[in-house]
């Protein structure tokens, strides 16, 4: 399996033993990423590395297993209660004046996410890459819970990430995007179908492919 490091840059404790050992100059960075274009994985730098800051990851990760789904109908209620601890916990602590309640309180809060956040993991949604993530997060991103999330990073996520066990399936998948050069309409239609202007109904050779 082809792996490649990466630098977790809160560990890094800048002693800069990965720069002189690296045989391709991939840690010695301007933003302290290693550039994974020049790594070649051999991982001399996380052996190198004194404060365990830097990690062998694969570049393809295999298909996540599977869990049952009573398995996952119960990780996924505990999942809940534990957001609503959270949300309890947080409340309190936006309405207490006493400093040690309001203290713990937000550890109390900040401690149910980690754990709601872990149950999501062991409840089958470890991988970004698989099919049932991309799906929770494209159904977020249609029903969004509140006001504050994050839609548009959530649609930038859909778009970076590729499913690696064929599980999710982008909406516009399947889609073209033309160009008509006689009334200069942009369109979207569907790619088993030959294309026609819905304006002016031109076709073939009069529209130009722009997706
Ligand atoms: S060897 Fe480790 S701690 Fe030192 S600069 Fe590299 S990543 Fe940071
Ligand atoms: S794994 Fe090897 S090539 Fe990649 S950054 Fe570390 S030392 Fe350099």
């Amino acid at each position: 399996m082809k792996r490649i490091a990466v630098r977790n840059l809160r560990l890094c404790t800048k002693d800069c033993l990965c720069l002189y050992v690296c045989p391709n100059g991939a840690t010695d960075t301007e933003n302290s990423i290693i550039d994974t274009s020049k790594c070649i994985g051999c991982g001399i730098c996380a052996d190198a590395c004194p404060s365990g800051a830097i990690s062998m990851v694969p570049v393809e990760y295999p298909a996540q297993q599977r869990k049952s789904g009573s398995v996952t109908a119960a990780m996924q209620r505990l999942a809940a209660s534990k957001a609503e601890e959270e949300r309890i916990a947080a409340a309190i602590a936006a309405a207490t004046g006493a400093s040690g309640l309001k203290r713990l309180m937000k550890a109390v809060a900040r401690s149910a996410r980690l754990s709601a956040e872990d149950i999501m993991r062991e409840a089958g949604y470890m991988l970004p890459q698989s099919g049932n993530s991309l799906s929770l997060l494209q159904e977020l991103l249609d029903n969004p819970p509140g006001n504050g999330f994050p839609k548009e990073d959530a649609a930038a996520l859909l778009a970076a990430i590729e499913c690696n066990d064929g599980g999710y399936t982008r909406p516009d998948a399947g889609k073209r995007k033309y160009r008509c050069s006689v009334c200069l309409t942009e369109f979207e239609a569907d790619g088993e179908e030959e294309a026609a202007c819905p304006m002016c109904g031109a076709k073939g050779s009069k529209l130009e492919r722009i997706g």
